[in-house]
């Protein structure tokens, strides 16, 4: 490819389709997600900056590299992360090709006393000889603190891989994959296209998508396995859960205010027939009900249905 549409390329990546006027030729492999606010910068109400900034920079030094950079380069690179993430850098490495990462929204997947899960969804643009992929997963970045300080600990999930022979997707996986207003990492896309996420769950974010355009993290796959912390399996891995972190514009952190866009959407949620277990920044029926709250769950939707 051309300089000169690669500059084009970055340019209507940055900026969405939409804002540009029609280029002919155009190479048809942008992701139809847009790009919404980001980790860089990250929002001032951001619970916990300093560990989802860590995350991300891991995140971005696995997937950036030029098309000369060894494997041994990157690992120096990731020299502020310490050895165990120095010992991942071939995790996304491909030898000869260019490779540009970018962050979508680092969320919390898990917070312990002393551990924590950021679940960064990062696109990576790969340039080879054949041409440009882009794609967009989401990783499992564990940290532990000490002394005060997130370090790195592990990538306990690469979000999955390539379906190369989907199953043949339902009615309601359809409308979801093909929706515009639904943005999704291909980690929940592979998720979808696997046949392991529940119809019910499906059809709820089909009629969310009516109210709001939205912004899923995870469904399954980039998710921890258990619920963090503990040895009980997550409903993420059932295939029944999905991690919304925008309405709109609104990242959930940024919507926390009671009567705002994200609360009066908790509360409809809340009203559907499907959804077992809603959790968000408020409890709308106090302790042990459908809707909860904690520490964790300030910077996303987490909504799990029956079945
Ligand atoms: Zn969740």
């Amino acid at each position: 490819m051309a300089v000169g549409s690669l500059t084009l390329l970055c340019a209507l990546i940055q900026n969405g389709w939409a804002q540009l006027p029609p280029v002919p030729n155009a190479p048809d492999i942008v992701n139809p997600a847009t790009h919404q606010n980001g980790a860089e910068p990250l929002s001032q109400n951001e619970t916990h900056p300093n560990a989802k900034r860590l995350a991300s920079q891991v995140a971005l030094a696995l997937t950036t590299y030029s098309q000369t950079e060894t494997a041994e380069q990157i690992a120096r690179r990731l020299d502020f992360a310490g050895s165990e993430a120095k010992g991942l850098a071939a995790t996304f490495h491909i030898p000869g090709a260019w490779s540009k990462g970018r962050i979508i929204y680092p969320q919390l997947g898990g917070l312990g006393a002393s551990a924590a899960s950021v679940m960064v969804v990062v696109e990576q643009m790969v340039g080879t000889s054949e041409g440009i992929r882009v794609f967009i997963r989401t990783l499992d970045v564990r940290l532990a603190l000490s002394d005060g300080i997130w370090r790195f600990a592990d990538l306990a999930s690469i979000g999955g891989t390539l379906i190369t022979e989907p199953a043949p997707p339902s009615p309601q996986a359809l409308a979801v994959l093909n929706d515009p207003r639904i943005e999704m990492p291909d980690s929940a896309r592979w998720d979808i296209l696997s046949g392991s996420i529940s119809q019910n769950l499906l059809a709820v974010m089909a009629r969310l998508a009516e109210r709001f355009p939205f912004g899923v993290v995870t469904l399954s796959q980039g998710h921890p396995y258990e619920v963090f912390g503990t040895d009980r399996q997550s409903d993420h891995t059932r295939g029944r859960a999905v991690d919304i972190y925008r309405l709109g514009d609104t990242l959930v952190i940024d919507g926390r205010t009671d009567g705002s866009a994200v609360h009066q959407t908790v509360q409809w949620l809340y009203q559907q027939p499907e959804i077992r277990q809603i959790g968000s920044p408020w409890a709308l029926d106090g302790v042990g009900g459908k809707s909860f709250t904690d520490r964790l769950h300030q910077d996303h939707l987490h909504i799990a249905v029956a079945q």
